[in-house]
């Protein structure tokens, strides 16, 4: 069977699995513990995997916190803003096709007396730069949560933009980058205006149940204060406690510096690949087919496509023993997507659209089973 549902989860890396394998079994001590050998490797292995990490985000080593995933850090990052400085500003600015770990957390705030701005975004999938301006200028919020790179149309987001217009107006910033990082240069060194990053180890193929918050120190070089998740014995700066899963923290290190070292040819290969599909896709279905996110500005490899007259989930389903596909988000298929909605697909495209989101590990010959179809 072909996957090609990538941007739900991927297959983690040979690599990744045996540098794991020793801290699963016989390295198995807490690297919290002090002075004997069990627990300050497994304290550097926890360092180690926090370099290759700061090295792909381009971030200093105690700004990376880690969680058990992207839901996680959206959840801690917003949450821990909002109840550290909510007390007198309750504005925060979000987007439309935002991830539901970031907009479910956006509503519960509604429910506690914030007011959220949803920003529209455009038949690509982008925000209107001038509307932000306008409301940071206009009705400054206390944050902006925004997405690098959407999970099913790729969509990328004018980062570099966004976080200057924050940085000139003060205002705090994350993106949840989760469909992002290992797949387009992410270099948090180049984005003054940006403070707060989530993502999780499992999109880049590494192991599931780790992820990061990267919080940035202050102007200072002090920690920058939220409110924490979980409160305890004060691991990971205090801002998020409990005994870390080496084992896990040594894989997402490990896919970190594959993903890094590998980025280039990656998103090489990617264009190739999806290039080859659209030909293939366009060669069967001609008149049937259109594709959603035909533009530049977007991760790699992420296609999504409406094969007009057609069922997705039933033709998801009937290729299911071929090839793993999706019609969006694993986390919201039962509800049409509130993506498609935004770029303006009425239902009955939305109900035709079918997300292709490949990966750099298989060959262009793979994908030559959609000629037989
Ligand atoms: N944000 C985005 C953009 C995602 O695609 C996902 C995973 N589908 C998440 C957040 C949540 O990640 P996780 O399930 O690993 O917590």
């Amino acid at each position: 069977m072909l996957y090609l549902d990538n941007s739900a989860t991927t297959q983690m890396l040979p690599e990744v699995k045996e540098a794991m394998i020793p801290y699963l079994l016989e390295e198995f001590g807490n690297p919290s513990s002090k002075y004997y050998n069990l627990a300050t490797k497994a304290k550097e292995a926890t360092e180690d995997s926090r370099k290759y990490i700061s090295a792909l985000l381009g971030c200093d080593t105690d700004e990376v916190i880690f969680t058990s995933g992207a839901t996680e850090s959206n959840n801690m990052i917003i949450k821990g803003i909002a109840d550290f400085y909510g007390e007198n500003n309750k504005h925060i600015v979000t987007s439309k096709i935002e991830h539901p770990a970031v907009i479910e957390t956006c509503r519960y705030l509604e429910k506690k007396g914030f007011t959220i701005t949803y920003l529209d975004v455009d038949a690509n999938g982008l925000i209107n730069l001038e509307e932000l301006r306008k409301i940071l200028v206009h009705h400054p919020p206390l944050l902006v949560t925004i997405m690098w790179g959407n999970n099913e149309i790729g969509s990328l987001q004018p980062i570099k933009e966004i976080s200057d217009l924050c940085f000139e107006n003060n205002v705090f910033f994350h993106t949840d980058a989760t469909q992002t990082v290992g797949k387009v240069p992410c270099d948090l060194s180049l984005l003054e205006g940006l403070q707060f990053l989530s993502c999780s180890a499992h999109k880049f193929h590494g192991p599931k149940g780790i992820g990061v918050s990267i919080i940035k120190k202050d102007k200072n070089n002090l920690k920058r204060k939220i409110t924490p998740l979980l409160h305890g014995g004060g691991q990971e700066s205090d801002y998020r406690s409990g005994t870390l899963p080496v084992h896990n923290i040594v894989g997402m290190g490990i896919a970190a510096k594959l993903a890094h070292s590998r980025i280039d040819d990656n998103i090489n290969h990617l264009i190739r690949l999806e290039q080859y599909l659209i030909d293939i896709l366009k060669e069967n279905f001609g008149e049937v087919l259109h594709i959603n996110n035909n533009y530049l500005s977007k991760i790699p490899g992420i296609i999504s496509v409406q094969f007009k007259g057609i069922n997705n989930e039933m033709l998801i389903k009937k290729l299911s023993d071929v090839v793993a596909l999706s019609s969006g988000s694993a986390c919201s298929t039962s509800k049409p997507s509130h993506v498609l909605e935004a770029i303006g697909l009425d239902q009955k495209a939305i109900r035709s659209t079918i997300r292709f989101s490949l990966s750099p590990y298989i060959e262009i010959q793979d994908l030559n089973i959609f000629k037989e179809m």
